[in-house]
């Protein structure tokens, strides 16, 4: 649990200066490994470092099993071949496609190939695991995954404990982190970096949201696996504690982030609620219809319809809207139908939608169609890193320069497995690789016995300027308004279609929502508990991202997977099979945009590059 140690490491207490004229005291802490975030990726992390003999920390904002993995519903990707013939290659094929060619190949065959390990792994930690008859890991067909190179049959790849894997699987990774002699910090909020003046990372500092109390954290490796940035959109699927916390510190360490312009939507987020139908409710037989009653799916995927890949579904079903053919009294959403399917599958495969069904859209799926739209659900871009987790920067030309100390993993990551567009059931896989990877780079590159360098003088005092900055906000636009304007102008103006029109225009807005964050108010001046302080510092942290995804989304004039820009309906990888890469300069408020080169490699020679073809399904 957590301790509020005071320098159980004999560290002198440094004071920093506040605008009320009390200095901040901070508590200094030592660990050889410190994990930000306790989703899927960061227990997985967590645990692996612990399990290396390293002095591990844990810190989460929320409890470790409220993460957002714990809303993961549908499944786990790996090629275990339970319920037909299965092959890693295929997955890797089908990730490589899904991704539009934009996912680096070395780092999608680490994870394909790693996955039915892991899985496995998952299995005898505890994770409960739907059944077949005789007994294997119960698998179910997902969006985009297929046999024989895309030649054969849907394949069924899905691994599921009912529709509640990530639930299943975060309670499990927690107990497993806590047999390790791992120390958790919980309901501590991150607030900033130490970067020294090499550029090396040597830990962070956070705020202990129920004391007020302030740690510095020196660390040989700072590990970020803080999730996703979901909640810079108005809908999303993902919770409101996704507010990409990561990805603002390392915007504000001067280091990049990566193909951020693609941004997932899921076709089917219960109309008005945003709350998610997963995919494997179309896996098990369900099917998308318009104010016709027409499947229309056909149409648009004649071969995989209702289980082509979320992108292609997304668009199909705005299209259907924009033609007229929404339902619903405004035209304005789509109808799934799982109506069709035995109620005793719907029972005991897909228990927990039903009843979100129940509850959101009022709904009896036994008998009726549920009302969907899609809905913004996952980032594929991040912090760029290679399949280490040790996370990347451009410098002097090269691309694939890495930050000493610093590692990011899990969603808030861009490895980049999921290139343009992820395919369902890849992240929670992503997840456990990814995170397991992690912890074997810090075994390989960290010694528990080598002593840590002091913090330089001043560490951690950007991150005092930064809660103070803000404990004392006093202009006059509240947090709560400037954060409607960003949710409102990123879903109309960088969605699912995109033109240059729409992106001039968005660009235009946020960048105006950005400056006029510097007339923000907070309200409440306390250190506890003081939530209007801290949803101001995700705030700060959103529209920085906000602001590089649509200027990502600008810039790229192309369409690849879920960046599809009407002006320009084409892949063009002449000159965009390349990652964009975006810094900011938070103080001046200006972005700039660089690029890195996509890797055309595999790992091993037991696969070759797959060559980019057009995407149909
Ligand atoms: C509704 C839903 C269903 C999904 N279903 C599936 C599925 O079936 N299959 C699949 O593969 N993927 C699915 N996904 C995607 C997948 O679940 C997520 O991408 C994944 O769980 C993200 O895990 P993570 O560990 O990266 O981060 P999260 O689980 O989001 O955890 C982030 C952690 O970081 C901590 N944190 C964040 N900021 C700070 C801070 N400033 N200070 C301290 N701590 C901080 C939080 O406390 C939390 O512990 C789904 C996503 C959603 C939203």
């Amino acid at each position: 649990m957590a301790t509020n140690g005071t320098n159980a490491n004999g560290q002198p207490h440094r004071t920093a200066p506040s605008q009320n004229g009390k200095a901040y005291e901070f508590t200094d802490h030592t660990f050889d490994v410190v994990v930000v975030g306790a989703g899927g990726a960061g227990l997985r992390a967590t645990l692996g470092a612990a399990q290396a003999g390293l002095k591990t920390a844990c810190i989460t904002k929320v409890f470790p099993t409220r993460s957002h993995t714990v809303a993961a519903q549908g499944g786990v990707a790996a090629s275990l071949g339970n319920m037909g013939k299965d092959d890693w290659r295929w997955h890797m094929y089908d990730t490589v496609k899904g991704s539009d060619w934009l996912g680096d190949q070395d780092a999608i065959e680490y994870l394909v190939r790693n996955a039915p390990a892991a899985v496995y792994e998952l299995e005898h930690f505890g994770v409960p695991f739907s059944r077949t008859e005789d007994g294997k890991i119960y698998q179910r067909p997902f969006g985009g995954m297929t046999t024989e190179f895309g030649q054969g049959p849907a394949a069924q790849r899905t691994c599921a404990a009912a529709d509640r894997t990530g639930h299943a699987i975060l309670h499990t990774l927690y107990g497993q982190s806590l047999r390790h002699s791992s120390e958790f910090f919980i309901e501590y909020f991150a607030i900033d970096l130490i970067m020294d003046e090499e550029g090396v990372c040597r830990g962070v500092v956070a705020l202990c949201l129920d004391d007020g109390t302030i740690h510095r954290f020196r660390a040989k490796k700072t590990i970020l696996a803080t999730g996703g940035y979901g909640r810079a959109y108005f809908s999303a699927t993902s919770a409101h504690t996704c507010t990409g916390d990561g990805g603002g510190m390392v915007l504000r360490a001067g280091l990049p982030l990566q193909d951020m312009e693609f941004v997932q939507f899921h076709p089917t987020g219960i109309y008005g609620a945003g709350c998610l139908i997963t995919e494997g409710s179309r896996g098990e037989g369900g099917y998308l219809t318009n104010s016709e009653g027409e499947r229309f799916m056909e149409r648009y995927a004649p071969s995989a319809k209702d289980l082509a890949s979320r992108d292609v579904v997304s668009r199909s079903m705005t299209m259907e809207i924009r033609e007229g053919r929404g339902v619903g009294k405004n035209k304005d959403h789509i109808h799934l139908h799982l109506d069709h399917l035995d109620p005793a599958v719907l029972a005991e495969r897909l228990p927990g939608i039903s009843e979100s069904a129940r509850i959101f859209a009022g709904v009896d799926v036994t008998k009726e169609p549920i009302p969907v739209l899609p809905t913004v659900h996952y980032n594929m871009g991040g912090i760029p890193t290679n399949f280490h987790g040790e996370v990347l920067t451009k410098k002097d030309g090269n691309a694939d320069t890495v930050v000493p100390g610093l590692m990011a993993v899990g969603e808030a990551g861009c490895v980049s497995v999921h290139g343009a567009n992820r395919l369902g059931s890849n992240s929670l896989i992503d997840l456990v690789v990814f995170g397991r990877a992690a912890g074997l780079r810090c075994a390989e590159t960290v010694s528990a016995a080598e002593e840590q360098p002091d913090l330089p003088v001043g560490a951690g005092d950007n991150a005092i300027a930064r809660l103070d900055r803000f404990r004392y906000a006093n202009g006059a636009t509240p947090t709560a308004e400037l954060r409607a304007d960003m949710q409102n102008t990123m879903q109309s103006n960088c969605a699912v279609f995109r033109t240059g029109e729409i992106l001039e225009e968005g660009h235009a807005k946020i960048h105006e929502v950005w400056k006029a964050s510097d007339d923000i108010r907070v309200t409440d001046r306390s250190l506890i508990w003081n939530t209007d302080l801290i949803e101001t510092l995700e705030y700060d942290n959103l529209i920085a991202q906000a602001v590089v995804t649509m200027d990502s989304a600008r810039n790229r004039t192309e369409s690849r997977g879920a960046h599809a820009r009407e002006d320009f309906p084409d892949r063009d990888d002449a000159n965009w099979m390349k990652h964009t890469l975006s810094f900011c300069d938070t103080v001046a408020k200006t972005v700039t945009l660089e690029d890195r080169p996509v890797h055309t490699y595999t790992l091993s020679n037991q696969i070759d590059y797959i060559e980019p073809k057009k995407r149909v399904y």
